[in-house]
């Protein structure tokens, strides 16, 4: 039986995304034995980044600056837009370093089961930025599971009717997977391949 406030930060830390009672425990008493400015400066990364870091108002990634360091870069091509769910997919396609675009952040996929719409996503948005930007080509790169490829058309049925060229990326990324786990030549080469979609 622990003590009440290491008991409360297990608690916490078993929040955390796949982080088990067991691991959680771990982590409590590491933190526990590590020298008090360590634990402080953790304490202080996780506040900071509540505090600082936003979604950037073009293409609603994490970021520091509005708009972010990509939508101000004058070396990344506008007329192209990558379409992710989430920052993590963001972060595997840039990995990949053969797409020099700029992206969109969905916020995640449609899923009628969980009730998630059109509406809970950044896809107005989307659209808003393809009529008004000078975009040329959507890039939609959700993940190849059911949700992913539902979600994809829907947004083909969206952006079509703007005229821009709208490509999708190529199997090769294995279907049911993530593309935050699908390694860096595999998903450059599904972006290579992309087709008319
Ligand atoms: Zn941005």
């Amino acid at each position: 039986m622990f003590a009440p406030p290491i008991a409360r930060l297990i608690r916490e830390l078993q929040r955390l995304p796949g982080v088990g009672e067991k691991t959680a425990t771990r982590f409590a008493l590491h933190v526990l034995k590590a020298p008090s400015n360590e634990a402080q400066a953790l304490a202080n990364a996780l506040v900071e980044v509540k505090e600082k870091i936003r979604p950037c108002s073009a293409c609603f990634q994490l970021t520091e600056a509005d708009p972010c360091e990509l939508c101000r870069s004058p070396r990344r091509d506008h007329r192209a837009v990558c379409v992710v769910e989430d920052q993590a997919s963001l972060l595997a396609v840039e990995k990949a370093r053969t797409y020099f675009g700029l992206y969109h952040v969905l916020g995640g996929h449609l899923s009628p089961m969980d009730g998630v719409g059109p509406e809970d996503l950044k896809i107005r948005e989307l659209v808003d930025r393809v009529r008004t930007q000078g975009v040329e080509e959507v890039i939609l790169a959700t993940n190849p599971d059911v949700e992913g490829e539902a979600t994809a058309l829907y947004l083909k049925r969206a952006i079509e009717p703007l005229g821009v060229r709208v490509t999708r990326i190529a199997r090769g990324v294995p279907v049911g997977g993530d593309l935050e786990f699908a390694d860096a030549l595999t998903l450059g080469r599904a972006l290579e391949g992309r087709r008319e979609y």
